[in-house]
């Protein structure tokens, strides 16, 4: 019996764990965080009073109350049982990082106590000279440091034998320059708040003082049996599968999407949760994807800084919790060839420390005019930096997604619905007409409907979609962390909100209502072109957008060139979100890790080929040629008669088998010389040549492969197949 039938049986014996019925969760929810109730009860009032004004105004704490909160949080994590903490930080790789350091502290000889002190909780320093800056630090200055972010909440990660205290942190170099995915965020949060506080003054809101992006990342992502993922190297190396023919059925029939949830994924699904829920992270929805054994998590939306470090921390959870249940959790945006890949939605939407949506149009004319306004700063930002947005999104493993005929297409636009889109059309025109009641709109007041999710929702091929009270950014990669995108649409909203603002107080009208659609009217005119109600994957589409001028960029490197170019420099260091040399420094360490996957692909692949495909063909070759031999010697003696046609097939069937592992073996030499080729480049070109070249070529074995598991006997096949991975449960 071949390795995979053996593991097959096994799959079919995996038992259900027996998990305890999940108790009420507002019973447990957030008890693994230091949440501000558990802070104020543990520090004196001037101490908390002090920690609320940095969080709001900014204002720094002294070195003798953060020593306070640091003795806190250490009782509250030993209370818990945890004996190690750790600065927890985002690289620019995207990944999180850590370093433990235990809590003890040498008092005497064999003595030791727990300590904690408030420089520790302020600053940390890692030896971080193994992480990526982009050219950043001189190896000389190799020190990176990591600086206590109080906005969100530190967290206790607890596993089998002991409890770690994580501490959020921005990680920074020797000179301050951002070397994560953080700081860049909180600092595009800064710059966002300022600009919507001043539009907001001019609609007379004065007691708005601070405005906040919101955000609901929806995460998908593919479970699948470990059993299987253990014999697939390029699962446990890449993520994803670089061979294997699709199964005769995949997801045409749509029976999978919002199916009922086998009871083994519920499970899972249960435990994730109970963790999540520790950790404050409001899970709310679950459910069955459109492509088999392909499920979603969403929370409630948080503030973005605070969502985007609970989604690092989801997709960690999942993956531990995922392995408890003998699963492995795929968030590779395409694990696998031919069915749907997993992307990340970012529900993204304002708020004010006052609890308004900024997206939602009001009760009021006023607040419906404010909208409108909010709207228009929206659809500028796309249309002027849709660049930008499609740069946010770039990775090797995205690139399978975006312009690959699957949701959502590299150009990116906006969908707004036909309310909307009527409503703006008479806005632009200037003409009072005459609509439906529900969508009346006058000038000088402007009445607009509460826009429901039915009338807003309905097109899901959209990469930028208005969906009743948020935008929905759909292009983010499953394996995103989001804190990149959420930077570039704040920082794009930011300055179209400053623009808004700046040509409401340029208009002239009869007063403040006119004024503000003639300033509004003229955004909306110009930015028409970034609109698109249709179908997105439409042929069609591609055409109309070629003609409108909008970029449709596929690969990955020349997509991350926006980060290059002079206008988006200036409008980073404007906004003080990116230094010219931050962002040139993602641009490099973002080229270098599309090289570096692209070539982990590649030797995955060859190691593969070689080691497991190639052999497995030979076998099933040598079958067949003695198999015909024997038949050619019982002809010859005319033992048994058998008809030529039979001889024939036989031969035909042996040379085809031949020719694929020939083809097969080929390419791969071919493939072998061009990685050999690429090391000559530098890595912008090197990026280019991999996606013009190695890309295709890899394709190319990709497919003479699959042809070849299609016959080769399914004894020899060592690799789980797709109807195995994605259809026994
Ligand atoms: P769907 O988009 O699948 O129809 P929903 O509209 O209910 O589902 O919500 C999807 C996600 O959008 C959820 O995570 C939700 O919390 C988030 N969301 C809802 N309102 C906002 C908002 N104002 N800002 C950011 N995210 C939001
Ligand atoms: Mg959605």
């Amino acid at each position: 019996m071949g390795i995979r039938h053996e593991v097959l049986f096994r799959v079919k014996g995996v038992e259900l764990k027996r998990i305890d019925l999940p108790k009420k969760v507002s019973s447990y929810f957030g008890e693994n965080t230091f949440t501000m109730e558990t802070m104020k009860k543990h520090i004196s009032k001037a101490t908390f009073e002090a920690f609320k004004t940095w969080m709001s105004e900014g204002k720094t704490i002294s070195l003798a109350q953060a020593e306070k909160i640091a003795n806190a949080m250490k009782g509250w994590a030993i209370s818990k049982g945890a004996t190690y903490y750790t600065h927890w930080f985002q690289p620019m790789t995207g990944l999180t990082a850590e370093k433990h350091d235990s809590f003890i502290s040498i008092t005497g000889p064999g003595k030791v106590v727990e300590k904690f002190s408030g420089s520790k909780l302020i600053q940390g320093e890692p030896d971080a000279s193994s992480f990526p800056s982009g050219g950043i630090r001189a190896t000389f200055e190799a020190r990176g440091y990591t600086a206590w972010d109080p906005s969100s909440p530190a967290f206790i990660i607890e596993s089998k034998l002991g409890k770690t205290l994580c501490i959020p942190t921005i990680f920074i170099s020797y000179h301050g320059e951002s070397l994560d995915k953080k700081l860049p965020l909180l600092r595009s949060e800064e710059a966002l708040s300022k600009a919507a506080v001043g539009l907001l003054k001019l609609f007379r809101h004065k007691d708005v003082k601070k405005v906040f992006s919101t955000c609901g990342p929806e995460q998908e992502y593919f479970l699948i049996d470990k059993h299987y993922y253990d014999l697939r190297q390029d699962l446990v190396m890449t993520g994803r599968t670089l061979v294997g023919a699709p199964s005769p059925k995949g997801q045409q029939l749509e029976d999978q999407y919002f199916g009922t949830i086998k009871e083994r994924v519920v499970n899972f699904m249960f435990e994730v949760a109970e963790e999540a829920y520790k950790l404050g992270i409001p899970l709310m929805t679950r459910h069955n994807e459109v492509a088999p054994h392909q499920y979603e998590f969403a929370p409630i939306f948080e503030e973005s800084n605070i969502a985007a470090d609970h989604n690092q921390l989801l997709m960690e959870l999942m993956k531990k919790v995922a392995l408890r249940h003998n699963l492995v959790c795929l968030l590779h945006e395409k694990p696998f060839a031919g069915i749907n890949g997993s992307g990340k939605h970012l529900n993204w939407s304002l708020a004010d420390n006052n609890g308004n949506n900024l997206l939602n149009p009001g009760d009021t004319p006023e607040d419906n005019l404010q909208f409108l306004a909010v709207l228009a700063a929206v659809l500028r930002a796309v249309y002027l930096h849709s660049d930008l947005l499609r740069a946010s999104v770039a990775m090797a493993g995205n690139e399978h997604r975006l312009g690959a005929n699957e949701a959502p297409p590299a150009i990116l636009s906006v969908f707004l619905g036909d309310q909307l889109v009527k409503i703006l059309e008479m806005i632009e025109k200037g003409v009072k007409s005459q609509v439906s009641k529900k969508d009346i709109i006058d000038f000088g007041i402007a009445r607009l409907p509460r826009f429901n999710k039915d009338m807003t929702d309905r097109n899901r091929t959209s990469p930028f979609a208005f969906t009743g009270t948020k935008f929905e950014f759909r292009a983010v990669g499953s394996s995103q962390n989001i804190s990149t995108p959420l930077t570039v649409i704040n920082t794009i909203i930011a300055e179209s909100l400053d623009y808004v603002a700046l040509s409401i107080r340029k208009a002239e009208g009869k007063d403040f209502n006119t004024t503000v659609m003639k300033a509004i009217a003229k955004i909306f005119k110009e930015t028409k072109d970034i609109r698109f109600e249709g179908n997105n994957y439409a042929e069609e589409w591609l055409k109309e957008a070629k003609k409108r001028g909008l970029p449709n960029v596929a690969s990955t490197a020349e997509a991350l060139e926006a980060l290059t170019k002079e206008k988006n420099i200036s409008l980073f260091k404007e906004y003080r979100v990116f230094s010219k040399e931050e962002l040139i420094a993602r641009y490099h360490i973002w080229i270098h890790m599309y090289n570096l996957t692209l070539e982990i692909e590649a030797n995955t692949l060859n190691e593969m080929v070689n080691s497991c495909v190639v052999p497995a063909g030979y076998e099933y070759e040598r079958l067949l040629a003695s198999n015909l031999k024997q038949l050619l010697m019982l002809t010859k003696g005319a033992i048994v008669k058998i008809d030529k046609a039979v001889i024939n097939d036989q031969k035909e069937h042996l040379s085809e088998i031949a020719t694929k592992i020939y083809y097969v073996r080929r390419n791969i030499k071919e493939m072998a010389k061009l990685l050999e080729k690429a090391q000559e480049l530098k890595d912008g070109k090197r990026a280019k040549l991999y996606f013009d070249e190695l890309r295709p070529l890899m394709e190319h074995i990709r497919r003479h492969v699959d042809d070849l598991e299609r016959v080769v006997s399914d004894e020899d096949w060592d690799l789980p197949k797709y109807r195995e991975m994605l259809f026994i449960k």
